[in-house]
């Protein structure tokens, strides 16, 4: 039994789903206490709950401690086994943090399968969909597996009902190394909103790209949703190269103004294309769960998060791989799995 303070590192959710993850595929059973103690609001929330139950239904896992607010689990898992599933958060929480739980075990599962999961799918402290699309999901098949998704409802906080699909053909993890991320292949952008004045979307766009001089004009674009999905917005930025693609986000927040929001992801984004690095600041800590699954693997990143020391010390507790932290120079941070 493996037993993780919920409190320690970075202490949020996060642990708590790749600690699900690396049960239901090392068969490990585990204890959290001080769930996200981390946080302001620490224990179990909706969306946490979800990933849970969804970890239960895929890996025929049983699980102690299951409440709103509970702040220690034991988790117990079966054998995954791949098939049909729907899963709703019921809330705002982010449908990709669902999936982050129980994609990697199904992935390595006996039979495809094809998921439905509800609930936000662009909202703050989360991947938003096209991350998960765009940026994650390339690398991820790479390594082997196959896995599409499709957006069907964008769901915003605090509304939610958001709803995407997903098929994932399993295989075995390959080990693969991203040290370059290649050469530019294009830039672009969209903002995405509903049910709000097309002149806050414009707001978005002129202040992203006031932070992105070498931007075309016209890069990014204003999308408007129909009115029934929101009210919401968020702006997605996008920016590809011959072997990654990064994807920065901003989501419409009360008290923040449409320039701030707009300036930050400009200004990020123009961070990741000045860095050189593979990985920008949230692949980083999400590839080293199936890298590590994978027995090894590397990528350069820029500056190392405080997610990413986390997620490499939950993956030493399951499977006793060490993660490497090096200077790359230009390049940024050189990421091992050992
Ligand atoms: P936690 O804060 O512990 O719930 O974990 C949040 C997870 O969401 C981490 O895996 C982050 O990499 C990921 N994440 C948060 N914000 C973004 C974003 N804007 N784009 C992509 N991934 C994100």
């Amino acid at each position: 039994m493996v037993t993780i303070d919920g409190s320690e590192g970075e202490g949020g959710g996060q642990v708590l789903r790749n600690a699900c993850a690396l049960s239901l595929v090392t068969g490990e059973p585990f204890t959290i206490e001080n769930i996200r103690g981390g946080r302001d609001q620490p224990g179990l929330m909706r969306q946490h709950l979800t990933a849970i139950e969804a970890a239960c239904m895929i890996g025929g896992a049983e699980c102690e401690g299951m409440e709103l607010g509970s702040s220690r689990i034991i988790f117990r898992p079966g054998s995954v086994t791949g098939g049909d599933y729907s899963f709703a958060v019921g809330t705002a929480g982010s449908t990709a943090l669902v999936l982050q739980t129980v994609l990697v075990p199904l992935a390595l599962a006996d039979k495809p399968s094809h998921l439905v999961i509800e609930g936000g799918t662009h909202a703050s402290m989360a991947p938003p969909f096209d991350f998960i699309e765009k940026c994650f999901l390339p690398v991820f098949a790479r390594m082997g597996p196959k896995v599409g998704m499709r957006i069907k409802r964008h769901g915003f906080f605090p509304r939610g009902g958001g709803r995407i699909e997903i098929d994932i053909e399993p295989a075995p993890l390959r080990r693969i190394e991203c040290i370059d991320r290649g050469e530019p292949t294009g830039r672009s952008g969209s903002v995405l909103y509903a049910s709000l004045d097309d002149t806050i979307a414009a707001r978005f766009r002129k202040a992203a790209l006031k932070s992105l001089p070498d931007w075309s004009n016209d890069a990014i674009v204003l999308r408007e949703l129909p009115a029934d999905q929101g009210p919401g917005i968020a702006l997605i930025l996008e920016s590809g190269f011959e072997n990654v693609t990064e994807i920065v986000s901003g989501f419409g927040k009360l008290g923040l103004s449409a320039e701030r929001i707009g300036r930050t992801a400009g200004k990020r984004m123009a961070g990741y294309e000045a860095s050189g690095a593979f990985a920008g600041p949230y692949l980083q800590d999400q590839l080293l769960l199936p890298m590590a699954l994978a027995g090894g693997g590397a990528f350069t990143s820029v500056k190392i998060s405080q997610h990413t020391r986390t997620a490499a010390d939950i993956i030493a507790l399951f499977t006793g791989r060490g993660t490497q932290f090096e200077d790359a120079g230009p390049k940024g941070q050189l990421v091992r799995i050992v």
